[in-house]
């Protein structure tokens, strides 16, 4: 494939041409009907045998002579005769000129698509966050341009996501492995390993496997959340007190209290996709509050929202991090995540069931620990 355009294929010239045929046609219709009036002109005019011989200009009227009746016809003859070669053979000029002033202004006004074109044969994945300058004129190409400069800045996040999240499996990966492998050579390499010391080190490798199980899960929930989901109508006050009941067998002494007017709350959902969301902040409310209690309401706003709410009375969640804290692989509390065999991924997960369906959640102000809202459309 050619890299370059042809100049016959180009659209300046083709718009050129366009322009100077369009042209063309209506200068040669303009003189037709221009010459058209000359002749109804000269007919009128004195000279025409039709007239007779009479003078007329004004209160000027005098009988002419039959020369001069001639002489006068054909000099009018002579001078239409003379427009006309004049007006078809300066269509030819004034075509000529159209077409280079119509391709000067097409080169002008399409020179930010070659430019578009040249850079996005220049450029791969790896330069696509820079945007491509141009002189922003409001028009059609103009917009263009920008939609292209958004699109790149899109690809480019997706790209830039993508490298992180493919680090971050791996990171995670890399520890539970490394335990794996550093355990089955201490196995391989003392001859005389008891039983005790062997079980142990099964036991750990369990562990570890069981990790990467769980990020496996994890990462093939969140990959199907993408997609659709089979939806069905639910109560969420039941939801909740199964969340609750099944939080209460981690809790330890951390009090799960709800707080229900005993009214149902009905949403289209997936009744084991929201409670794993709503189990996720719940269980986090005792692993990472470090509070002595969490709150668990869902009540119905304005007839068409429901809204549920998780608050506890711990050390909370930092302004600034409220957002961040439902990125996937963020965790606040590195140590204390990571004791309690965190991946940062249980907010992500439940940020994405809610958004799947078509809800929203938040960190919002509280007078003391975390408070989280989730936002779903009533059915
Ligand atoms: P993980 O999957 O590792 O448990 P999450 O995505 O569920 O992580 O949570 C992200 C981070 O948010 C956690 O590392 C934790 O530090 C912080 N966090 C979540 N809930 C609370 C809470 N109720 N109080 C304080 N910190 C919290």
């Amino acid at each position: 494939m050619s890299n370059e355009i042809s100049f016959f294929k180009s659209i300046k010239f083709k718009l050129a041409l366009w322009y100077s045929t369009l042209l063309f046609i209506f200068s040669i219709g303009f003189v037709f009907i221009l010459n058209i009036i000359a002749i109804k002109y000269i007919e009128n005019q004195p000279g025409n045998p039709q007239l007779g011989g009479v003078f007329r200009r004004g209160s000027i009227i005098r009988e002419i002579t039959e020369t001069e009746r001639i002489l006068l016809h054909e000099a009018r003859m002579e001078d239409l005769e003379n427009f006309r070669e004049l007006s078809f053979y300066s269509i030819i000029p004034i075509v000529l000129l159209s077409f280079v002033g119509g391709y000067v202004i097409a080169d002008r006004n399409l020179s930010p698509l070659e430019k578009l074109n040249r850079e996005m044969r220049m450029r791969n994945a790896g330069d696509l966050s820079s945007s491509i300058e141009f002189k922003d004129r409001g028009d059609e190409i103009s917009e263009l341009m920008n939609s292209f400069n958004s699109m790149s800045e899109r690809i480019h996040r997706t790209f830039e996501s993508q490298k992180e999240f493919v680090e971050n499996v791996s990171h995670e990966i890399k520890t539970p492995l490394a335990i794996i492998q550093a355990n089955l050579d201490s196995a391989l390499e003392d001859k005389k390993i008891s039983r005790d010391e062997l079980e142990d080190i099964l036991n750990e490798s369990k562990k570890s496997v069981k990790s990467m199980n769980q990020l496996t899960e994890d990462l093939l929930l969140l990959s199907v959340l993408q997609h659709d989901i089979a939806k069905e109508m639910i109560n969420l006050k039941d939801i909740l007190n199964s969340c609750v009941k099944d939080a209460k067998k981690i809790a330890n002494g951390f009090e799960i209290l709800v707080d229900n007017n005993g009214k149902d709350v009905m949403v289209s959902g997936n009744e084991m996709l929201l409670g794993r969301a709503i189990s996720n902040i719940l269980e986090n409310a005792v692993k990472y509050s470090g509070g002595k209690m969490v709150t668990v309401k869902v009540e119905s706003r304005d007839g068409k929202e429901a809204v549920i709410s998780i608050a506890d009375d711990g050390v909370g969640i930092p302004k600034e991090k409220r957002k961040k804290i439902f990125e996937r692989f963020y965790r606040l509390d590195k140590g204390r995540s990571k004791k309690e065999g965190g991946r940062g991924l249980g907010l992500a997960i439940t940020s994405e069931i809610i958004k799947d369906h078509g809800g929203s959640i938040k960190v919002v102000d509280s007078e003391k620990g975390a408070k989280f809202e989730i936002r779903l459309t009533k059915a």
